[in-house]
C-alpha cells in the first residue's frame, strides 16, 4: 500500500489526486472501476484502475452529460481541468442547494484518466503503443494526414491504430462499453473530451472525425455554438467540426455516435471534443520547446491554474445546457433546416453540399 502511493506520487499523481477527491466525496458519488490496466513496475504489475464516476439523477431518461480525461497519456492536462472540476463540484455539494438541484435534473458521467499506463510512462498511446483515438474499427472516408491520421506500420510509431481484426483495446472498449450504457438509452446527451496539443486556441470540436462531410447534428452543434457564444460573448473558443483541422481513422466519439444514432434516431447526441490550444502555451514561454511534456502542457504554475479555472465555465454551461436541450436546440422541421443552412454558412461556406 505505502509502495503503491509512493509510486502513484511520483509517476500519476494525477491518479493519487483523484483517489483523494474519491475519499471526499463518496457520499455524492457512485464509483465504478470497470477495468484494471496493468502497469509493471519493479518486478511486480501495478493494476491500474480505470475510474467511472457518477453523480446525478437516477432516472432512466435524465440527460446525460459525460466527461472524458487522459485518453492521450501525455496530455495531463485534460485530465487536470477535470480534476479542478471534480474538485469545485465536491466543495459546492457542501453547501450550495442550487448544486443539488441541478443535478436532480441530469446525470453526470466523469471518467477522468482513461490511459493510466499512458499516463505513468508520459507517453500519448497506452502501454501497446496504441493510440487510443484511433483505435475503433472505423475507416476515415478519403485521404487522411499521413501518419498522423492513424496508422497501421508499427506500434514504434506514433498514431499507431492497432492491429486490423476489430479488437479495440481495454481502455477503449471500456470506455465505449460505461458510455454506450449510459447514452444509448438517453434522448439528450453530451459528452466532452479534453485534450491539448493543437493551435493556438481553444477549440470545441465535433464529429466528424473521419469525414469531411458535414454529420447529421451540424443543425444541434449550430445551436449549441449560437448558446454558448450568446450567454458568454467575450469567450475565446473555437467551435468548428474536427475536420476542418485534419481527418483521422478510428476515432471513438464517431464510432460512439453512428451507435448512438441507430439505437435513438430521434435522440441527440453531441459528442465534442475540447482541444486546448497549448501551441499558445510554447510560444509564450519558449522554455516548453526543451521538454516534449511541454508541448502538451503548461508548465508554469499561473498558467496552470489559469487553464484549469477557465474550463471550469464551459463545464458549467454544459451541465445546463444538457439539463435545457429541448428549449434550445431546433425541434420543430423548419427551425432545423434554417439551422442546418446557417451551420453551413458558417463552417462549409464553399462546399458543394452548401446549395
Ligand atoms: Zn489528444
Amino acid at each position: 500500500m505505502i509502495q503503491r502511493i509512493y509510486h502513484l506520487k511520483r509517476a500519476l499523481p494525477e491518479l493519487y489526486e483523484l483517489e483523494r477527491l474519491l475519499e471526499r466525496g463518496r457520499e455524492h458519488l457512485r464509483i465504478s472501476v470497470p477495468a484494471h490496466i496493468p502497469q509493471p513496475i519493479d518486478g511486480q504489475t501495478l493494476q491500474l484502475p480505470f475510474y467511472v464516476l457518477e453523480a446525478g439523477s437516477r432516472a432512466p431518461l435524465a440527460p446525460t452529460l459525460v466527461l472524458v480525461g487522459g485518453v492521450h497519456g501525455i496530455e495531463r492536462i485534460g485530465t487536470q481541468v477535470i480534476l479542478a472540476f471534480l474538485r469545485t463540484l465536491l466543495e459546492r455539494l457542501q453547501w450550495d442547494p442550487a448544486i443539488h438541484e441541478q443535478l436532480a435534473q441530469l446525470r453526470l458521467l466523469v471518467i477522468p484518466i482513461v490511459n493510466p499506463a499512458g499516463m505513468w510512462r508520459n507517453q500519448r498511446a497506452n502501454a501497446h503503443g496504441v493510440d487510443l483515438m484511433r483505435n475503433a474499427p472505423l475507416d476515415a472516408c478519403g485521404k487522411t494526414a499521413w501518419l498522423v491520421g492513424g496508422q497501421r506500420i508499427s506500434r514504434h510509431l506514433p498514431w499507431y491504430r492497432g492491429r486490423k481484426d476489430g479488437h479495440m483495446e481495454l481502455e477503449s472498449q471500456t470506455l465505449v462499453d460505461v458510455v454506450s450504457s449510459a447514452i444509448f438509452s438517453q434522448p439528450h446527451c453530451i459528452s466532452l473530451d479534453c485534450h491539448s496539443g493543437f493551435g493556438v486556441r481553444d477549440r470545441v470540436w465535433f464529429p466528424y472525425a473521419g469525414d469531411t462531410q458535414p454529420w447529421p447534428g451540424i443543425a444541434e452543434s449550430l445551436a449549441l455554438t449560437e448558446l454558448f457564444e450568446r450567454t458568454y460573448p467575450s469567450h475565446n473558443y473555437l467551435f468548428e467540426p474536427q475536420s476542418l483541422s485534419y481527418t483521422t481513422h478510428g476515432d471513438l466519439w464517431d464510432y460512439l455516435y453512428r451507435h448512438y444514432a441507430s439505437k435513438q434516431p430521434n435522440g441527440i447526441y453531441l459528442p465534442l471534443t475540447l482541444e486546448m490550444g497549448s501551441w499558445l502555451w510554447v510560444k509564450k514561454n519558449p522554455r516548453h520547446l526543451l521538454r516534449y511534456h511541454s508541448f502538451f502542457n503548461p508548465i508554469m504554475p499561473h498558467r496552470q491554474q489559469r487553464i484549469q479555472r477557465r474550463h471550469l465555465l464551459l463545464f458549467d454551461f454544459l451541465m445546463s445546457a444538457v439539463r435545457s436541450m429541448p428549449t434550445w436546440a431546433p425541434s420543430d422541421l423548419q427551425h432545423k433546416q434554417h439551422c442546418h443552412r446557417q451551420a453551413l454558412q458558417r463552417w462549409y461556406p464553399h462546399e458543394a453540399w452548401q446549395v
